[in-house]
């Protein structure tokens, strides 16, 4: 008899779950808009031609070893990636006041950066955004931190809450952690306009609310880096600290390889050297140190010039792709004449389109089409082409009628 044998057999998780069922259908029809990752007009995972050329540009140097990183892994990786986010000329990375450390990508950046706080922030109250992606409540509550929420998305606009997300920050004990994503919203596609982001930082820095950003899309809501990253550059030029969490899953389609960053931005440079030596604290008895090929992967792009133009061109073909699925989908429903206003397919922002079907018509799509989706009603619009758009609009159309 196993010790184990009292052990209940855990729930699937609610986004990775759906491809467990998706891979289980036979039918030739099916379609998974469950999982966030691109896929190509034939339906297939993409490697960048940039990351294959960083790869053997790799493979080439034989003088590189497999020996283990530092705890914050990769320098000129962490570097590199503070630049991108901040941008080149940003005076808190000039005056050595950002600290950041490798971490195993998006999840473990917040994972590392929530552990940090919940050891030495004065308040240990996080704010999610209601909705927000399945994963950010179980992160922080196992860091140790104390999760609330905050008005988010209005289900009668399919728009910003911004009301209700300006009052409940007020409402928010000073010193609160709040949760941020810096663009393209998981799951919603909504984000805030610049007026409103500049709105949401004065009153955050009013009340010294830390800023937590969570960077998963930068560069595949607009197709520009830049554009992405304006709402994190205007928290960063005001001086004042927060953390950022940056994955490269999907803007360099590096999913697998599991590499992101956590950047601490600090009020002075010694603040953030202490903070540094605190975060190796933190990730050498969890993982010791990161893995050595993704970091490699994204250096050798982001420090040569023609690499990275190269990588912004391919990265843009990926966003204009799912801008183009998202009127593609409206264009059909359009057509169909499904009833309802589809506007927000169009206006939503990144790789998710929440569409406002609820639970029963999701399952009605997966058990009569075979369309597989979160039960919230959110599809990756990346995981369509313009083959199985007709499909996908068929199902709609007979869910809603
Ligand atoms: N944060 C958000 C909002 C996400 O959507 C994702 C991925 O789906 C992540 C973080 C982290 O992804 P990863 O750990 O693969 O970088």
């Amino acid at each position: 008899n196993s010790v184990f044998s009292h052990v209940v057999r855990g729930p699937e998780d609610p986004i990775l779950g759906v491809t467990v069922a998706y891979n289980k259908d036979p039918s030739p029809v099916k379609l998974n808009l469950g999982v966030g990752a691109y896929r190509t007009e034939e339906g297939k995972p993409l490697v960048l031609n940039v990351v294959r050329k960083a790869e053997q540009l790799l493979v080439n140097d034989r003088s590189r070893v497999k020996e283990y990183l530092p705890i914050t892994g990769l320098a000129e990786f962490n570097k590199l990636s503070a630049k991108l986010m901040f941008g080149a000329n940003c005076p808190a990375i000039q005056e050595n006041r950002v600290t950041t450390v490798q971490c195993l990508s998006g999840t473990g950046s917040l994972r590392v950066g929530a552990e940090f706080l919940a050891k030495h922030h004065h308040q240990r109250t996080i704010y999610i955004p209601q909705p927000t992606w399945g994963n950010h409540p179980k992160i922080f509550t196992l860091a140790g931190l104390s999760v609330k929420t905050y008005r988010y998305y209005d289900p009668a606009t399919r728009g910003l809450n911004f009301q209700g997300l300006v009052e409940d920050l007020n409402s928010a004990p000073s010193g609160a952690i709040v949760l941020l994503h810096a663009c393209a919203h998981n799951p919603t596609g909504v984000d805030p306009t610049f007026q409103q982001w500049e709105q949401i930082r004065k009153l955050m820095r009013s009340k010294g609310l830390m800023p937590f950003f969570d960077s998963a899309y930068q560069g595949f809501a607009s197709g520009s880096l830049d554009a992405d990253a304006q709402p994190v550059r205007m928290f960063v030029a005001d001086g004042g600290e927060l953390l950022l969490a940056q994955s490269y899953a999907k803007n360099m389609g590096l999913y697998g390889e599991r590499i992101g960053a956590l950047s601490i931005v600090c009020k002075t440079a010694d603040v953030a050297g202490r903070v540094e030596s605190q975060l190796k604290l933190v990730i050498r008895p969890m993982y010791s140190n990161p893995p050595i090929h993704g970091a490699s992967i994204v250096a050798a792009i982001l420090k040569d010039r023609d690499l990275y133009n190269e990588w912004t061109i391919e990265l843009k073909a990926m966003a204009d792709r799912i801008i183009s699925m998202r009127q593609k989908l409206f264009e059909a429903l359009h057509a169909r004449g499904t009833p309802g206003d589809w506007s927000h397919i169009v206006k939503q922002i990144g790789m998710f389109t929440f569409t406002g079907l609820n639970t029963k018509q999701v399952a009605f799509m997966t058990k009569e089409y075979h369309i597989y989706m979160t039960s919230d009603g959110r599809i990756s619009m990346a995981g369509l082409s313009s083959k199985t758009v007709p499909h996908l609009a068929d199902a709609m159309h007979a869910a809603v009628k």
